[in-house]
């Protein structure tokens, strides 16, 4: 089964709530477990974990083109081919390049010219480590060189690497609602939403319930900071029904924790109670699937 947790905003608890439930289902529900963190622009799931062992790390690359002007016959045939508009020729300039911010590493370009006149040469992509957390199958996470702007790209490769061995992934996604989220929901069995009370909370809520129904995928709600808000929220899961799997209430003794990055240790009872309870809800439902 895989779980992605998703959120409309940064800031709700998307983490907290990854590794939490990570935690719950590997220590009481199903040992068989990984956690990905697929939020490749800013991955910070290893911050919770004190005794990370790194069990593997490789750097990935993406394919760049790379033009030959002297081989180039400025018939612009590379320029129709590629839907990313990375390519610039400018025959009477003699200008024919590639925009490496805009190619997606896709081949047409290559296969599309019959002068070869393009080569591809590795650029980094980023880095993805294996690590040993002492709880199920481990961690894995994506590092996106710095500048690139291929989350996408990355977050493929780093699923491509996880072993699919493990009866229970947890993808955590990145934040918002482009691209690198519908990539990580792809495949994803159930998406637990993470939102919080308050009116920033609701509308990005909103935004990404919209693409979740567009895509037809499974979802739920988790509302975090529970108590320092509105009912709004509950009144829009009621009207809208949608499920709502639980409340992580806000405590200040927690969120201590969590700005130390202990929040495995001294975990309120109320809290440890709802995760228990959002991940018996998540288990039960790979009977379903
Ligand atoms: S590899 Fe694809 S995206 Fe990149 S320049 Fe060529 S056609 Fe465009
Ligand atoms: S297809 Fe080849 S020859 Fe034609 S413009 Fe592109 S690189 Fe130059």
């Amino acid at each position: 089964m895989k779980i992605a947790v998703a959120s409309g905003k940064g800031g709700t608890g998307k983490t907290t709530v990854s590794v939490n439930l990570y935690r719950t289902i590997g220590k009481y529900f199903d040992k068989n477990i990984r956690l990905v963190d697929c939020d490749v622009e800013e991955p910070n799931d290893a911050i919770f974990f004190h005794d990370l062992k790194l069990v593997e790390k490789k750097e990935v690359h993406q394919l760049i083109p790379k033009i030959d002007v002297e081989a180039c016959t400025f018939c612009r045939k590379c320029v129709e081919w590629c839907e990313f508009n990375a390519i610039t020729i400018v025959k009477s300039l003699g200008f024919a390049e590639v925009n490496n911010d805009l190619c997606h590493s896709c081949g047409a370009c290559s296969v599309a010219c019959e002068f070869g006149a393009i080569t591809e040469y590795p650029q980094p992509l980023g880095i993805i480590s294996h690590f040993d957390t002492g709880i199920g199958n481990g961690f894995t996470e994506g590092r996106l060189e710095i500048g690139s702007a291929m989350q996408t790209m990355l977050i493929k490769e780093v699923k491509k690497e996880v072993s699919q061995n493990s009866s229970v992934i947890i993808y955590d996604a990145p934040p918002g609602t482009s691209c690198p989220v519908v990539e990580t929901v792809s495949d994803a069995d159930y998406i637990v939403l993470v939102t919080e009370p308050t009116p920033f909370g609701l509308h990005d809520l909103k935004i990404t319930v919209d693409l979740l129904t567009d895509l037809a995928k499974p979802f739920g709600v988790i509302v975090n900071k529970a108590g320092l808000g509105s009912d709004e929220v509950y009144s829009y899961l009621d009207k809208k029904n949608i499920e709502f799997l639980g409340d992580i209430p806000f405590t200040k003794e927690y969120a201590a924790n969590y700005a130390s990055g202990n929040i495995f240790e001294n975990i309120p009872t109320e809290i440890e109670g709802t995760y228990m309870d959002i991940a018996e809800e998540l288990m039960s439902k790979r009977v379903l699937l």
